[in-house]
């Protein structure tokens, strides 16, 4: 069995404690893989390497960072193939999915820090006759990156790049259930010329590996995305000693449908905001709200569409819905579904696990479901459920579609759909979250901050926000 170790120091090595946890492909429910258990010592091992490379690391000139980032871009590119495949074997998506949207987007994340790196300036103020200050933005030392496991290596190197782009040198942890992508990126970096040091990737549990790294005196900014609960413990523990922090955490996004919006087009969409990597995207509709005029036209040709989605094997070409997670996460989902009808849901659709034949028969599938009849207060719609579980309800008027968006502790995402330019800048300015997209749904600038508001984190990524957290500001007053 295929053992996947840390990368500390540009060398693959084992955990200290020679303990490895088993890793399993979603769509056999068979473990295929072992992976470092980490804990302090492997974390206090890549934080020695990541000192040492600091100096110089710090002191590289944007143009060689820019070559080696472009480098890393081009070796994931060259090995596509591969980490599509490694993606979908240890996540369960759709390898189609895979191939599609996280690999050529974890390529784009460095290749597009690495022009930012080439970029980004900082400010002067000039007190007329009296002095001149400028803004001097340093790297910070060492950082600590620690990514979910639903894109893990989109997520994964949207956080390194910009960190290393910047000059510091980095102590990454993925999900230990997606492990393999981000272990493959080490030897990327290897290849395309990143001094040891500069990246060390550290695997294993939250608890231990990605609490030590959080813990740890010496890693001074934390860039965090996952769930709500482990961002306020992670803020918890990281306040007393004054780290920089970054939290992309949770979200119960609302995808809003107005009678003028393009109703074949806003179905399609909807149907893609809701299931796409069988719903567990931090950005996924999972609050489908419709204008009541048009509630029964949307929700059959709604229900049609996604009971035409085709459940399956992940490495078949054909599949558009794959299997979740992990076999906790699988019964977590499927205990929200039971909740929704014990709390008044009617199922329009799905609800049920589903059992392929062949080698996928103890894969951890479920039907993708559309629940309706549910009230806005009820827990089916508030919390975050993060799988192929979707409800829908209806609206009057843009006041109650306002009420109904913002009545969550979550402020991640919305989708509006209207052909009303007013409205849409009415709107825009109401709704509580960081992203509104009008008319779409993840369609990214990645010059764009990027983040929540509420209960869905503090912080923005992208573009020179990104730059900004991965630097610490001086301002330098010099008097005439
Ligand atoms: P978790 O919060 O469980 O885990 C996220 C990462 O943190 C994992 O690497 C995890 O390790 C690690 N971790 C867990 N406990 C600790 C700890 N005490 N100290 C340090 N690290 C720790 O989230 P999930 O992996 O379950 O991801 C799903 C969540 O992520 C959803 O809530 C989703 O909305 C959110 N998300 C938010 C996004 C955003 O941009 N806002 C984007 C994508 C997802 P391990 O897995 O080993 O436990």
């Amino acid at each position: 069995m295929k053992q996947i170790d840390n990368y500390i120091n540009g060398s693959y090595i084992p955990p200290v404690s020679g303990n490895y946890l088993e890793n399993f492909e979603p769509a056999t429910g068979k473990p295929y893989s072992q992976v470092a258990d980490s804990g302090p010592n492997d974390v206090e091992q890549a934080y020695q390497a990541a000192s040492v490379a600091f100096p110089s690391w710090s002191k590289t000139s944007l143009e060689e960072r820019f070559l080696i980032m472009n480098r890393i871009a081009e070796g994931i590119e060259r090995r596509m193939e591969l980490l599509a495949v490694a993606e979908s074997i240890d996540n369960g998506k759709p390898v189609s999915l895979a191939r599609r949207m996280d690999i050529p987007r974890a390529a784009a994340n460095f290749r597009f820090f690495a022009t930012a790196a080439m970029q980004f300036a900082s400010e002067s103020h000039e007190m007329p006759g009296t002095a001149i200050n400028y803004t001097l933005r340093q790297p910070i030392g060492v950082v600590g990156c620690i990514s979910p496991w639903n894109l893990p290596l989109y997520l994964f190197t949207w956080k390194i790049a910009p960190a290393i782009a910047t000059g510091n040198t980095v102590i990454a942890k993925p999900s230990e259930m997606t492990p393999m992508t981000a272990y493959l990126l080490g030897e990327i970096c290897t290849e395309a010329g990143l001094p040891a040091g500069v990246l060390n990737i550290v695997q294993g549990l939250g608890p231990s590996a990605g609490q030590a790294i959080v813990s740890h005196p010496g890693i001074k900014a934390i860039s965090f995305t996952g769930g709500t609960s482990t961002g306020a413990h992670i803020a918890a523990t990281a306040a007393p000693v004054f780290k920089k922090l970054s939290l992309e955490l949770g979200g119960k996004n609302a995808f809003i449908v107005f009678e003028d919006s393009d109703f074949d087009r806003v179905v399609s969409e909807a149907v893609r905001a809701s299931f796409s990597n069988q719903g567990q995207i931090c950005l996924c509709g999972s609050r489908i709200i419709v204008q009541e005029s048009i509630f029964e036209k949307f929700t059959a040709a709604f229900v049609e569409k996604v009971q035409q989605l085709r459940i399956g094997d992940p490495q078949d070409e054909n599949t558009q819905i794959g299997a979740l997670v992990s076999e906790a996460h699988f019964h977590k989902v499927s205990s929200y579904i039971a909740l929704a009808q014990s709390e008044g849901g009617k199922i329009l659709t799905g609800g049920n696990s589903v059992k392929l034949s062949g080698r996928c028969t103890d894969g951890w599938f479920l039907e993708p479901t559309v629940i309706t009849g549910l009230s806005q207060n009820c827990r089916t719609n508030q919390e975050e459920i993060f799988g192929p579980v979707v409800t829908i309800q209806s609206f009057k008027d843009e006041a109650e579609a306002l009420v109904l968006t913002n009545d969550t502790r979550y402020g991640l995402a919305t989708s509006l759909w209207t052909r009303d330019l007013s409205r849409t800048h009415r709107m825009s300015a109401a709704i509580q979250s960081g992203i509104i997209w009008v008319n779409c749904w993840l369609l990214r600038d990645l010059r764009t901050p990027f983040g929540g508001v509420k209960d869905s984190g503090v912080g923005r990524e992208g573009g020179w926000e990104a730059m900004r957290f991965f630097t610490e500001a001086k301002n330098v007053c010099i008097a005439y």
